[in-house]
């Protein structure tokens, strides 16, 4: 069985990969501090929103010093317009003050160092990784955790407990893209309203779209 998933999580991959050429995440940010401070941003607002307040923000906030150092209140400004700011904001002095405390402002490259971070978790911290330091990590994003059951990849609806299930059946080297090709894939085709099984170009690979096409068949 789980040989069936690993063949089908690569043959996935491969033709998600022909739909989503250079897939990667759609925030911007050119060092790990803007995207950890934009991953933190992107929680319940979308990356488009996200991107036009950082392309501010980050003209602003150069440092984790500077994060840190800001007065809360000015800070829940900065980022109004991303939604719950006041949470985040608290969330980005915070991890800010203990990466200035104890990694001299540095993002460290290492899962199990970002998820001691104050309001980083695992996909924030496998996100980072992925595409700040190229250190492969599976995102379990909304996204990722529909299409992933839908598709019949793992049944665990915990996203912790999803991601090991994943890191099984995706190759290693592979799993950033995996996830950012599911991201997209669950944006442009498989909906949470409503998967377009119809013009899915892995409606073969998947349970839910296989049960669909059967029906739609009447066999
Ligand atoms: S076949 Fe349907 S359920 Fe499966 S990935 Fe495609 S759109 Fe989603």
């Amino acid at each position: 069985m789980e040989k069936d998933l690993k063949k089908r999580a690569r043959q996935i991959i491969r033709i998600l990969k022909k739909e989503y050429p250079g897939a990667k995440t759609a925030l911007r940010f050119t060092n790990p501090i803007e995207l950890l401070v934009a991953t933190v941003l992107s929680a319940q607002c979308t990356d488009e929103r996200v991107n036009r307040v950082t392309e501010e923000l980050f003209k602003k906030y150069k440092t984790a010093r500077d994060y840190a150092e800001v007065d809360l209140s000015e800070l829940e400004e900065d980022i109004r317009p991303t939604g719950f700011y006041r949470n985040k904001a608290r969330a980005i002095k915070e991890f800010c003050t203990e990466l200035v405390k104890h990694y001299d402002g540095k993002v460290p490259a290492s899962r199990e160092e970002l998820v001691k971070l104050p309001g980083i978790g695992r996909k924030t911290a496998n996100l980072v990784l992925g595409e700040a330091f190229g250190i492969p990590g599976i995102v379990v994003d909304t996204h990722v955790l529909r299409l992933s059951h839908r598709i019949g990849l793992t049944r665990k609806k915990d996203p912790v407990k999803a991601e090991f299930e994943l890191m099984d059946v995706v190759p290693k080297n592979q799993w950033t893209l995996f996830s950012n090709l599911l991201i997209l894939h669950g944006r442009n085709i498989c909906t949470a309203k409503k998967p377009n099984h119809k013009d899915c170009k892995i409606l073969e690979l998947c349970e839910e779209g296989s049960s669909w096409a059967k029906k739609a068949m009447g066999t």
